[in-house]
């Protein structure tokens, strides 16, 4: 395979330190949301580590998800949270994840393709997203039902109102539904306290060194790390602007490195004059516009002999690129791209 010019790091103890961080304060058996290819880490690898440190149930949106990530380690389990659509009737009866049906229309699917398997449940609280109704639990009836969940609209923010209504709704619902297990609690809602653990919590974002609420700030680690390697250095004299739209102007001689590296990656483009690049601990800002596939780091404080090859750290706090950027935290993982090669460090 050609070589990728751009890396990922992901570092594999501060996935497993923030999963146990995570569970220790829910203090109940601690899953792991992989969907969207684990937060753009690979789900694979996200699954295998987590395992192996004792995690079992993982989540994925859909199907396509769920075949992309191949076979389960012996003893773990799967859910797709999209559930049984009409055009999942094939994947689903023979995939061995189970559905987590969202609607009455998905109920009835699922009993005329496996009525005797386990299945999961998503009941509607509040967020009017996805699940079954207040007023429709009646139809689920006889289903095996594994896990009944439901899910927080507004626990990044823990005045909110809508959490504690949304946490009654639940209790209604699990009066009324026998299920084995019961799960409210994405990351945020983990901070929400115990009555929100129930017996399995859900996290996604928090795993992956994403902090959704301040109260997280000591207990979680970021996990990714980008490099980019130089691709060619340059002497803007005084004068010289740089980039698209010439957003940049140099007002002494300014070394610059061009960087493999964009917004076609997911380095978002609003970092556009607000980034920072780092070798050998010195801090370079970028210079103009973010490109799709470039970026320019002024390098006159780089302190040492730069090469094209040269590999470049490039600032992704996902924290402070959300707020920097104006996007959440979310999307600053999930953007990262394919043209990054992924590479896993203990
Ligand atoms: C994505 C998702 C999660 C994980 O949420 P985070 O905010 O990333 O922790 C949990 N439950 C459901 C239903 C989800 O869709």
């Amino acid at each position: 395979m050609a070589h990728r010019p751009l890396k990922l790091i992901v570092h594999a103890e501060a996935l497993r330190h923030n999963w146990r961080a995570l569970r220790d304060a829910a203090g109940v058996e601690t899953g792991a949301a992989i969907k969207a290819d684990g937060y753009g880490l690979g789900a694979r690898p996200v699954m295998e580590t987590l395992f192996d440190e004792g995690a079992r149930d993982f989540f994925v949106a859909t199907w396509n998800e769920a075949e992309q990530l191949g076979a389960l380690p012996e003893g773990a389990r799967l859910g797709v949270f999209h559930g049984v659509g009409p055009d999942d009737g094939a994947a689903a009866a023979s995939s061995p994840a189970r559905p987590v049906l969202n609607s009455v229309m998905q109920v009835q699917r699922w009993r005329a393709i496996a009525p005797d398997r386990p299945c999961d449940v998503m009941v509607e609280t509040g967020m009017n997203r996805l699940g079954v109704g207040m007023d429709e639990l009646g139809e689920l009836d006889g289903l095996r039902i594994d896990t009944l969940h439901s899910h927080m609209a507004c626990a990044d923010e823990p005045e909110h109102p809508l959490n504690a209504q949304q946490l009654s709704r639940f209790r209604e619902a699990k009066a009324q539904v026998a299920a084995r297990r019961y799960s409210l609690a994405n990351s945020a809602a983990i901070c929400l306290g115990e009555d929100y653990a129930f017996d399995l919590v859900r996290p996604g974002i928090a795993l992956y060194g994403g902090i959704p609420v301040a109260a997280m700030a000591g207990m979680i680690e970021p996990v990714v790390e980008v490099q980019a390697q130089v691709l060619q250095l340059r002497l803007l004299k005084a004068g010289d602007a740089i980039g698209y739209n010439a957003t940049f102007t140099a007002d002494r001689d300014t070394p610059v490195a061009i960087l493999n590296l964009g917004y076609a990656d997911g380095f978002p483009r609003n970092m556009s004059g607000k980034g920072h690049a780092r070798i050998a601990g010195r801090k370079l800002p970028l210079l103009g516009r973010v490109s799709m596939d470039l970026v320019a780091v002024d390098v006159t404080h780089a302190n040492t002999d730069l090469r094209e090859g040269d590999w470049m750290r490039v600032d992704y706090d996902v924290c402070s690129i959300a707020r920097e950027a104006g996007i959440s935290q979310y999307e600053a993982l999930t953007g990262l791209g394919d043209r990054f090669e992924r590479v896993w460090k203990d």
